[in-house]
């Protein structure tokens, strides 16, 4: 059978163009960005797409945006072999992550991709990365999706959607997968590294309910305790990422663990990721980060950041018992973390 892919175009630099009074790049519509990319017409299977009724540059995506994406999959889902959603890179990696965890048991391909350089432009990298990103799509081996996760295609790289971070605004490469390889690598061939792929089973479904009370606890040298109070007094909050030194180091002011304590005794759930790009959280390694392990901070292993706070929407959005999303935040659920065995 013959594939068909679905593009979801949701706004970013692909599809700008300057706006001619103020020179600032705005979204553009979709038929502008189909017009620059006549190579799509060339695949020998159907292209349909939709778009979102105001493209929107991606630093205006919010959980609803999610959702919106969510449920044009959800509906399309028995229609097409793959899907390719158009997204601006500055919230990419949040997009993917939040994604991949409203998708349960997702059996086809779901590719972000995007560019640096606008698509009218001569030099732009769009091109390249959206036909590839179809090419990936639509990709099967015995009948079967090659693919069957959210992925970031970007620069000759596929990476998992919640292992991914934007670390450059300069390089056509703006994305890194520090903790983890490559699910392919693009030259003349497109290799697959079939051991590393996601594979779930069960029945596809959309869980897309989220819970945004959710704050990031960047932790700095010299950083005061109304910060630290005010952040955790939020009214509401319900978890916490803490994002500490090295492998889970925080300093060990009395003041500072006596008001995560408090916090954590009041049901706030604090979940412990690192401030590195690689390597993972090994709460106990040394002596700063053993008294978090005590007052019961819960070690994120090796999650971005952008995987820890999309989790934790996510599970407080799903009927779960406090008890079930802490076991939860230790589990891999679509790949997003390393099960390390000290961990
Ligand atoms: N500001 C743009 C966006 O994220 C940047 C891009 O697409 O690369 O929508």
């Amino acid at each position: 059978m013959k594939s068909s892919i679905l593009l979801i175009y949701t706004g970013g630099t692909i599809g700008m163009m300057e706006d001619p009074t103020t020179g600032s790049l705005v979204p553009f519509d979709f038929e502008h960005l189909q017009d620059n990319v006549p190579e799509l017409r060339r695949f020998n299977f159907q292209i349909d797409s939709v778009s979102f009724d105001e493209p929107i540059d991606s630093s205006d995506i919010t959980i609803a945006s999610w959702q919106r994406i969510a449920q044009i999959i959800e509906v399309n889902y028995e229609h097409y072999e793959g899907f390719v959603i158009l997204h601006g890179t500055d919230t990419m990696a949040y997009s993917s992550s939040a994604l991949s965890f409203m998708l349960e048991n997702l059996g086809k391909p779901v590719i972000f991709t995007g560019s640096q350089l606008p698509i009218g432009r001569l030099r732009t990298d769009g091109k390249e990365n959206l036909i590839t990103a179809v090419e990936i799509a639509s990709a099967k081996q015995n009948d079967v999706s090659i693919i069957q996760e959210v992925c970031i295609y970007f620069q000759s790289q596929l990476f998992r959607g919640n292992r991914t971070h934007k670390y450059s605004t300069e390089n056509f490469d703006a994305f890194e997968c520090a903790n983890m390889d490559a699910l392919a690598e693009v030259g003349i061939h497109i290799e697959y590294k079939p051991e590393i792929l996601f594979r779930s089973s069960g029945k596809f479904r959309v869980k897309s309910e989220m819970d945004n009370n959710v704050a990031v606890l960047k932790i700095y040298p010299g950083m005061s305790q109304q910060v630290v109070s005010g952040i955790l007094g939020v009214k509401g909050l319900r978890a916490v990422v803490l994002e500490t030194y090295g492998s889970g180091n925080a300093f060990t002011n009395s003041w500072f663990l006596a008001m995560l304590e408090n916090a954590i005794k009041n049901d706030l759930l604090v979940l412990n990721i690192t401030q590195c790009d690689k390597g993972f959280v090994d709460q106990g390694l040394y002596e700063t980060s053993t008294s978090l392990q005590k007052i019961g901070v819960i070690g994120g292993a090796d999650m971005t950041s952008e995987a820890a706070i999309t989790k934790l929407m996510f599970l407080l959005g799903q009927p779960l018992a406090t008890s079930e999303v802490k076991q939860m935040l230790h589990q891999s659920l679509r790949g997003e973390l390393t099960s390390y065995p000290t961990l």
